[in-house]
């Protein structure tokens, strides 16, 4: 079996915020490491990369008088960068809609779901100043059912209400703010209603597929599917395939849900394996795809329906992996406003370790959560110091103090039944959380880590192996040898989350290469008598300063870190 794995590409014209990051980018690649554990690394392939083409970034390229390929080259080596290099993002393959492979595979992709396309004229909004059709949502205009004066031509952000820029009272455009014309432009639309009937078939069918990403699926079937325009009038894009579209690219959506194929195709040729990336697309593959809750609708309809129109047999997802929303100390993360922290900002208020791990616990998994630095200085300082770095380190250094370093091994006669439980719970413990992860639960996964140190230091707490030690030496090293054992069980769990930590927590066990570990054996008695551990340190360190420091810390940090962006990020 093939592992698939994914995050929603991000659009390349701003710097990704903490919310992308737990959205999609972190929370794919938390899973992707845990699979490759889990199922080995050559079953598994991770991908994603830049959205950089459509009309916000065509419209600043013409404000700024350069080609949009110049701005996206920089914005998307910037964001790479700090994905691959800063936030170790695992990806197997972080590519780019500007991939020519990307553009040549679209093409033909749109030209074997012709059974599911048709023409059909138009009137579209234009603005005559800047020379460009609008997009439904680059025409604002003051609501006509509630009167809000920013509405916009796809909807009232106000009411809620679905708009057409037609029913706008005072249309303008967003960019100049001049009234558009409507003109007449032929497009070329995907005729989704055809396939209403195959995608509720498969829908209920999928039996992994979390319940409330089928509510939203479902919830659209029940209103019946309408064609969706697959060209724009655009400029800035992939020229559209089909006889007569010369003037037209293809709608960025569309392109961008395909990049998950073309990305995979990428990269097996770019390892000289060019067939490969079929074993990846068809047959006996399981593809989990990590996204914000508003993108549910293109993963659980319009890309299985594209995959559906080819009659190619792709292989459709398995885990759409949808978050509810982080907010940000209360409010909605806003580049304009500069509400939340970006990942460039992060970097410099703490170890990038420490971000992943405290935004995984703050995984907005069941309802929108909020972010606070309260939060994030309560994980670190008790979850991982406390609970984890304390525990280690006891166990650690009892086996340095009493046995010399050396792992004392298991005298099975003299087991109790409080070592029995503790080693019952090591076993289970990564299962458990494999079994989570699976369901698209990260934050309840890692519940599982914790309970295990946890009840690691209540192990400690009530077996006294320091009492043990003058009395009967054989138990106090049962007791340690035990421990040692879910030290080991712990780095192999922490791994996906924080991999440098795990990596020096085994090099404290005296082993190395946990990237190279079996997560199911993770729970297994593999350290025994004779073996013996590494140098003991400290594993974590407390952060000592308050939210409001650690705020004005990200206040200091800001200015400096703008000025470094490329220009379409800042
Ligand atoms: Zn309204
Ligand atoms: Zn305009």
């Amino acid at each position: 079996m093939k592992v698939f794995v994914a995050s929603a590409w991000p659009y390349v014209n701003a710097v990704p915020h903490l919310g992308t990051m737990i959205g999609s980018v972190l929370s794919a690649d938390v899973f992707a490491r845990y699979a490759r554990l889990k199922y080995g690394k050559e079953n598994v392939l991770f991908v994603s990369g830049s959205d950089e083409h459509g009309t916000p970034i065509e419209v600043e390229a013409r404000k700024k008088g350069v080609d949009p390929k110049v701005l996206t080259d920089a914005a998307h080596e910037y964001v790479r960068r700090y994905f691959l290099e800063v936030w170790e993002i695992s990806y197997d393959n972080y590519t780019r809609t500007e991939s020519e492979v990307h553009k040549d595979f679209v093409r033909k992709f749109l030209l074997d779901m012709s059974n599911y396309i048709f023409v059909q004229e138009e009137e579209v909004p234009y603005c005559e100043y800047d020379k460009l059709f609008l997009p439904d949502r680059f025409v604002a205009g003051t609501c006509p059912y509630c009167g809000f004066p920013d509405a916009r031509g796809d909807q009232c952000d106000n009411c809620g209400r679905l708009l057409t820029p037609r029913l706008l009272i005072n249309p303008r455009c967003v960019f100049c703010g001049r009234t558009p014309v409507f003109k007449v432009t032929k497009h070329w639309f995907f005729d989704l209603s055809k396939l209403q009937h195959m995608l509720r078939e498969w829908l209920e069918s999928s039996k992994e597929m979390p319940q409330h990403v089928k509510a939203v699926a479902f919830s659209w079937l029940e209103e019946g599917l309408k064609p969706r325009s697959l060209t724009r009038d655009n400029k800035w894009g992939i020229p559209a395939p089909f006889e007569g579209s010369q003037d037209k690219t293809v709608y960025v959506w569309f392109e961008a849900l395909l990049g998950y194929i073309s990305a995979t195709i990428e990269y097996f040729k770019n390892i000289g394996q060019e067939e490969r990336w079929k074993e990846f697309w068809f047959g006996d593959v399981r593809s989990f795809y990590f996204i914000g809750k508003d993108n549910i609708p293109f993963h659980a309809i319009i890309f299985p329906a594209m995959l559906m129109a080819t009659g190619k047999g792709y292989v459709n997802p398995t885990v759409v992996a949808a978050t509810e929303y982080l907010l940000y100390e209360g409010q909605k993360f806003s580049k304009s406003r500069r509400i939340g922290v970006w990942i460039d900002e992060a970097k410099e208020i703490m170890d990038i370790e420490y971000w992943r791990f405290a935004l995984i616990r703050q995984r907005p998994e069941e309802r929108d959560t909020n972010f606070t630095w309260k939060e994030t200085l309560r994980i670190v300082n008790t979850e991982l110091n406390d609970d984890i770095g304390n525990y280690v380190n006891r166990v650690l250094s009892m086996i340095n103090r009493y046995f010399d370093g050396v792992v004392p091994g298991i005298n099975e006669t003299l087991l109790k039944e409080a070592d029995r439980n503790y080693m019952r719970l090591i076993s289970e413990a990564p299962r458990k959380m494999g079994e989570l992860f699976e369901q698209n639960k990260l934050k309840a996964g890692t519940e599982e880590l914790l309970k295990l140190a946890r009840e690691g230091n209540a192990y400690l707490n009530q077996r006294e192996p320091w009492a043990l030690a003058k009395i009967n030496k054989e138990e106090a090293g049962n007791v340690l040898t035990v421990g040692v054992n879910s030290v080991r069980a712990i780095a192999i769990m922490l791994y996906p989350l924080m991999p440098r930590h795990a990596e020096k927590l085994y090099n404290m066990l005296g082993l190395s290469n946990v990237e190279g570990e079996r997560w199911d054996e993770a729970g297994e008695m593999r350290l025994n008598k004779g073996h013996r551990i590494g140098k003991v340190e400290p594993l974590f360190r407390k952060i000592e300063l308050t939210p409001e420091e650690l705020e004005g810390k990200l206040k200091e940090v800001r200015h400096k870190v703008e000025k470094e962006r490329p220009e379409l990020l800042r």
